[in-house]
């Protein structure tokens, strides 16, 4: 038993090597690390950490097998319940799912679940290349997923290992959805992300690229061509703007634009000549994940400064506390309190400066935060050359608009009946951010495996 009071290092790339280049941040435990880390573990009986886990993975199991130097063994127990080990022990928020109930979180820090989930990941995939076996008994019935991020793929795996014929539509040419045109390479290789794609894939899952359902093909479409029902993991990817002034200056970017530049069409990459603007000054405006990876990308491009421009105070950043602390290891520049009202360009339209109001807090709002309240006469004017929009995101339109009986609430949502996802239209489910607006990879996933289950019983 280790009785550390605090989690096993996890070593990191240099500082100056972050500056420039687009190699992961976190590097990952050794082998030493990893059984260090496991015997933190309690093995406790009543699993507290399964149960915040939205997809119910047996954590202390997986964590015995590594305290036994049984990393293989451990794969296959966390395979039994997720498909996506390897990006969810990079991205998920584990500091408010499994390990914000950690019995070893009470005195001290818990056991660091989501490193130990990645070590595993990682080491069957050095030492396994050739991917993972489960059976799968064939039923010959077709189900069509439309969007292949989390939830689309945490869906098709488990009907996958029920015996579905799976096929995935997914609008870019590119599967793994904000996987791979959001999360940048520095936190999340996109190497990786295929890998547990393409264990999909071996076994056999159709994926249709370049195919916008709501365009390409409609969703009565998919039913004329035999398949049985449908699962809609389309995500929330329509951007939301501040709606102030200057906002179609030339320099001026949604967070998902320049992201979607950086990663899927790799700007980052010298040898691809992707069109991106980069500036020298840059300011992001919003406190989450999205403003982080934007901030911390725009940086490695080669801006000399970088802002993040929030309104409210640092205890109410909601980005993940790692991204926060990289962030501000790399010098990005944290204007909180702080609120854009207008963005000034110069003659030929391209960005040159903005101006913002100072903020104070107030009482709570309906989101449980303190709200910012303007201070009055506090209006100043900072030079900045790009601004990046980072303030939420909505799901796209495009299928509720040419669907019949889909129902969408007020913000976009595709509304459902129950926790399976089943719509407001017969055979179709849908889960992710389609269903609750940007959430995060895990619950996406929740959300698929939850259908996936209630698809097979309403076809069995
Ligand atoms: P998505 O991942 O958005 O996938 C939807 C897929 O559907 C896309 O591939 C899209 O192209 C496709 N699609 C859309 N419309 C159609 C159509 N009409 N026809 C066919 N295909 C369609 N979460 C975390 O847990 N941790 C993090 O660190 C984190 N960081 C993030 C950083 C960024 C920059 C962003 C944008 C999000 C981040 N999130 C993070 C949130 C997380 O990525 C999402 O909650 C999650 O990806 C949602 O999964 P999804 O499957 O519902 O949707
Ligand atoms: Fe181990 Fe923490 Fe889960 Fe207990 S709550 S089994 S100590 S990871």
């Amino acid at each position: 038993m280790n009785l550390s009071l605090e989690k096993t290092m996890m070593p990191l790339l240099d500082i100056e090597q972050r500056q420039s280049s687009f190699c992961e941040v976190a590097i990952g435990y050794s082998l030493e690390d990893a059984v260090l880390e496991a015997n933190r573990c309690l093995e406790c009986k009543h699993k507290p950490c399964v149960e915040a886990c939205p997809v119910h993975i047996d954590i202390p199991k997986f964590i015995h097998e590594i305290k036994e130097k049984n990393y293989e063994e451990a794969y296959q127990v966390i395979l039994n319940d997720s498909m996506l080990p390897a990006v969810c022990g990079r991205v998920c928020p584990q500091e408010s799912q499994c390990e914000k109930t950690c019995v070893r979180g009470i005195k001290g820090e818990s056991v660091a679940i989501g490193r130990l989930e990645r070590f595993v990941a990682d080491y069957h995939y050095d030492n396994h290349p050739s991917g993972c076996e489960f059976e799968i008994k064939e039923n010959h019935h077709k189900i069509a997923i439309v969007g292949s991020g989390p939830a689309g793929l945490s869906c098709a795996c488990q009907l996958l290992k029920l015996g579905y014929d799976i096929t995935i539509f997914e609008a870019l040419h590119t599967p793994g959805g904000v996987l791979v045109y959001g999360i940048p390479e520095f936190r999340l290789p996109k190497a990786i992300v295929q890998k547990e794609i393409d264990q999909l894939l071996d076994h056999g899952v159709k994926l249709k690229t370049n195919t916008v359902i709501g365009k390409t093909l409609y969703l009565e479409d998919l039913f004329n061509d035999g398949y049985e029902a449908v699962f809609i993991g389309t995500g929330a990817g329509l951007p939301q703007f501040l709606n102030i002034p200057g906002e179609t200056l030339n320099g001026v970017y949604s967070a998902n634009e320049f992201l979607t530049r950086v990663n899927l069409m790799k700007a980052y990459d010298k040898s691809y000549h992707t069109p991106i603007y980069k500036g020298q000054t840059v300011s992001v405006v919003g406190g989450g994940n999205v403003a982080m990876d934007a901030a911390r990308a725009a940086l490695r491009l080669g801006a000399k400064k970088v802002h993040i421009i929030y309104r409210r105070s640092m205890e109410e950043l909601p980005a993940r506390k790692e991204e926060i602390e990289h962030a501000i290891e790399e010098n990005i520049d944290f204007n909180i309190l702080t609120n854009p009202v207008e963005i000034l360009g110069d003659e030929k339209g391209f960005v040159k400066s903005m101006k913002c109001l100072k903020m104070k807090l107030g009482e709570p709002d309906a989101s449980g935060r303190r709200r910012p309240i303007p201070i009055k006469d506090s209006l100043f004017e900072m030079t900045t050359d790009v601004v990046i929009i980072a303030v939420g995101t909505t799901p796209n339109p495009m299928i509720s608009q040419t669907a019949s009986d889909l129902k969408t609430n007020e913000k976009g949502c595709i509304i459902t009946k129950d926790e399976s996802g089943l719509t407001t239209k017969a055979y179709v489910y849908a889960g992710g951010d389609a269903v609750t607006g940007a959430a995060t990879v895990i619950e996406a996933m929740g959300a698929g495996k939850k259908s996936a289950l209630a698809i097979h019983e309403l076809l069995s």
